[in-house]
């Protein structure tokens, strides 16, 4: 349990300004006895990371962007709160003394602080899912020698923590994480690969950054859940399953051999997975919605289906890549964090996503395995991955400049 003398939990936010960033603020506000804040931080955005650090009256409020500092320093002038700027001060705030670190940084730039964090013993309440991609060897067994615990956040794992009997560990047959489906469920293949930017963001069921929400679209989001799931859970990818599920209310089910499916479940609002994250051990009242379950109702009630893997790989390549190896996974979170952006940034079609995350599989991987690039020896420190990240997405970079053209 934490120790500080008035029994307040100290926190820190990493990504304090983003989706999971406010959810986290508006759960802590709701419980303003149990929570002390450290420090907020945020890429680039000054004007709201200000906001956030005196809605929470933070002691320190971090940005990445070391020319961004000069627009904090105004907005903070009288608050007695503690600047600090550039991507080395997030890491070195994130290993600062407190009770928990809520990781909600957007992609694998969120790597480093998750470390910092973990080499001070403390745990985290983890939303982040790119590091846990790239390195989640590395991340887990760098909480197992800290002692430290890793809370899922990703309301699927979450879901899966919540009913997850370590005691009965040979028991367990398979993790099935459910999958919304996201905004192209039910569009045919060829109108999915012209959809926009505007129309990806869209999700039926969830409120969620930008980067998810496409990943949600492309369904690579459920696979990097995979990886994920395989890394916080120690599961081998064999035991773990997706399925369709479009109402978003069963969040993921562990199955056991005996025949119980136990699945946590509730209304698709991310304060009630960071409330448990926040709470745990205990759990708290987060003001969140929640279900009324005798609105599913005959025809409106709970569905699932098989994934249409022909028309979302994603999938496949999650299992392929767990098969190949920690540099298979840098690769793919790589290649998709660059064609992602550039698909947000109106510079390729929403199919070229796809493409870029085959191609990187498929054509580069191998390359680099033969260039040596990716021999395990090569992959010890955080220093390596970041050299691999680095090279892949230069790669993706110079593929889209060659081979996509702008969406008109
Ligand atoms: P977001 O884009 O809304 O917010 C991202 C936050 O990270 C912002 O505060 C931003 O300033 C900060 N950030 C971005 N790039 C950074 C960088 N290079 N250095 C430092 N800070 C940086 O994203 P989000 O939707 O809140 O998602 C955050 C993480 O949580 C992602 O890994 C996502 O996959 C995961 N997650 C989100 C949801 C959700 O509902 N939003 C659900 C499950 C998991
Ligand atoms: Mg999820």
């Amino acid at each position: 349990m934490h120790s500080n003398v008035n029994e307040k939990k100290i926190i820190t936010i990493l990504g304090a300004t983003g989706s999971i960033g406010r959810s986290t603020i508006d759960v802590i506000s709701k419980s303003p006895d149990l929570f002390n804040v450290h420090a907020v931080t945020a890429n680039k955005n000054a004007a709201a990371l200000a906001q956030v650090a005196k809605k929470v009256g933070a002691k320190k409020a971090v940005i990445a962007d070391e020319l961004k500092a000069g627009e904090l320093e105004p907005a903070l002038a009288g608050t007695g709160i503690i600047i600090e700027a550039g991507q080395d001060a997030i890491s070195r705030v994130a290993g600062e003394k407190v009770d928990l670190v809520i990781a909600a940084i957007m992609g694998f730039a969120g790597l480093r602080p998750i470390l910092a964090a973990l080499e001070q013993g403390i745990n985290i309440a983890i939303a982040n899912k790119e590091p846990l991609v790239a390195a989640g060897e590395m991340i887990t067994a760098l909480a197992k020698e800290k002692g430290c615990t890793l809370i899922p956040v990703d309301s699927e794992h979450n879901a899966i923590f919540q009913v997850f009997e370590k005691h009965n560990i040979k028991q367990i047959d398979r993790l099935i994480l459910t999958a919304s489906g996201g905004p192209f469920l039910r569009w045919s293949k060829e109108e999915i690969q012209k959809a926009t930017p505007e129309k990806a963001i869209e999700h039926p069921t969830w409120s969620m950054g930008a980067k998810i929400s496409v990943d949600s679209a492309t369904l690579m989001n459920k696979a990097l859940e995979i990886i994920e799931a395989a890394h916080l859970f120690n599961m081998p990818a064999e035991k773990i399953d997706v399925v369709i599920h479009p109402q978003s209310i069963v969040h993921s089910i562990v199955s056991y051999k005996d025949g119980s499916m136990l699945s946590q479940m509730g209304a698709s609002d991310m304060r009630t997975p960071i409330a448990l994250a926040l709470g745990w051990p205990h759990r708290l009242d987060n003001g969140g919605n929640v279900l009324d379950i005798a609105t599913l109702t005959e025809g409106n009630g709970l569905t699932f289906e098989k994934p249409d893997t022909d028309k979302y790989p994603s999938l496949n390549y999650a299992y392929k890549c767990l098969e190949l190896g920690q540099a298979a996974c840098i690769t793919l979170n790589a290649a998709n964090e660059v064609a992602v952006a550039r698909f947000l940034n109106h510079e390729i079609a929403f199919g070229d996503i796809m493409r870029c995350v085959t191609h990187s599989i498929d054509k580069l991987y191998p390359e680099l395995v033969t260039s040596g690039v990716c021999d395990k020896n090569n992959l010890k420190t955080v220093e390596d991955i970041e050299k691999l990240d680095t090279i892949v997405r230069r790669a993706t970079n110079n593929f889209i400049d060659s081979s996509c053209i702008p969406p008109a």
